[in-house]
C-alpha cells in the first residue's frame, strides 16, 4: 500500500477525469490520496472528491498563492468549516498553508504581511482543533519555523521538502514529517537525492503533488497519483532497501503525521 500525501486531484488539469484518475491510482495500490484545499471557494470540491472515491481524504486551508485574493472572513468561514469537517472521517488536516516568498508578487512589504497574517491563523485553527497541518515553504523556510515554535500544533507534514538538513531536523523535531516527491527522482538534483538518502526513514513521506512536479519519466507532461510507487521505487534505490519495505514505512509514517488517517484506512 502507498499513501499519496499531497495530491491536487481537483486542479484544472484533471476536470472530469478525477475519478477515473483516483481509481488508476488504486489499481497501482496508492490505497490512499490526501487532497488539500487552495482556497475557500474549494473547500467543496474536495471535500466532495474524497466523499466520492474510497482511496481519497481532504483538507481544508487558503494557500498562501491565494492570499491575494483571499479575505479576512475566509478565515471565519474556513472555522466553521473546520469544526463541521470534525465529524467527517474523510477530513484529516489544514492545508495548504504556509508562505511563499519565491512569487515576486507574493514578496512586497504588504503581501509578505497578509501571508503570514494568513498562515498564523490557520496555524491557531489547527492548534485549537488539534490538527495537523500541511505546509507550503518556498524561501521561507525560517519564517515558517518561526511561527511553528510559537504556535503549538500537533505536527504535520513539510511538503514539497527542499531546506538544509539543519532546517529538516528542527521540523522532525517540532513533530513534522518531510514530503519527498517527482523533484527526488531527477540524478541532476544532487542536494535534494542527499537528503532523501540520509534523514531518518522514519521522517520521509511521499507525495505527488500531482498536477505538479512530474518525475522524471513523466516531466514535462501532467502528473499524476498513479506515479507514487515508481517514486517510492526511486527512494528505495537511493537508500538501497527493499521497496515494499519504503511502501510500508512511508506509509505508516503518513499516519503519525496525519493520525485521523487511520480511520479512515
Ligand atoms: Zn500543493
Amino acid at each position: 500500500m502507498w499513501i499519496d500525501t499531497h495530491c491536487h486531484l481537483d486542479a484544472a488539469e484533471f476536470a472530469s477525469e478525477e475519478d477515473a484518475v483516483a481509481a488508476r491510482a488504486q489499481q497501482q495500490a496508492v490505497t490512499m490520496i490526501v487532497i488539500p484545499a487552495v482556497a475557500r471557494d474549494n473547500f467543496a470540491t474536495v471535500e466532495s472528491l474524497a466523499h466520492r472515491n474510497s482511496n481519497c481524504t481532504y483538507a481544508l486551508g487558503i494557500h498562501p498563492i491565494f492570499v491575494p485574493q483571499a479575505r479576512e472572513e475566509d478565515l471565519a468561514a474556513m472555522r466553521v468549516a473546520v469544526e463541521a469537517a470534525m465529524t467527517d472521517t474523510r477530513f484529516v488536516a489544514i492545508g495548504e498553508i504556509g508562505l511563499d516568498f519565491f512569487i515576486p508578487i507574493l514578496t512586497t512589504p504588504e503581501m509578505r504581511e497578509k501571508q503570514e497574517f494568513f498562515y498564523t491563523e490557520q496555524l491557531k485553527i489547527a492548534r485549537d482543533f488539534g490538527l495537523p497541518v500541511l505546509l507550503h515553504v518556498r524561501k521561507s523556510q525560517d519564517s515558517i519555523l518561526k511561527y511553528l515554535r510559537r504556535i503549538n500544533v500537533i505536527g504535520g507534514i513539510a511538503h514539497a521538502f527542499n531546506g538544509s538538513f539543519q532546517q529538516a531536523e528542527i521540523f522532525i523535531e517540532l513533530g513534522f514529517k518531510l514530503g519527498f516527491g517527482g523533484a527526488m527522482t531527477f540524478t541532476r538534483a544532487l542536494q535534494l537525492r542527499r537528503l532523501a538518502t540520509t534523514l531518518p526513514i522514519d521522517s520521509i513521506v511521499l507525495e505527488t503533488d500531482a498536477p505538479d512536479i512530474s518525475p522524471a519519466w513523466v516531466h514535462p507532461e501532467r502528473n499524476s497519483p498513479e506515479q507514487l510507487p515508481r517514486i517510492g521505487q526511486v527512494l528505495a534505490e537511493l537508500r538501497d532497501m527493499p521497496v515494499a519495505a519504503i511502501a510500508q514505512i512511508t506509509s505508516a509514517n503518513a499516519l503519525v503525521a496525519m493520525p485521523r488517517l487511520g480511520v479512515v484506512i
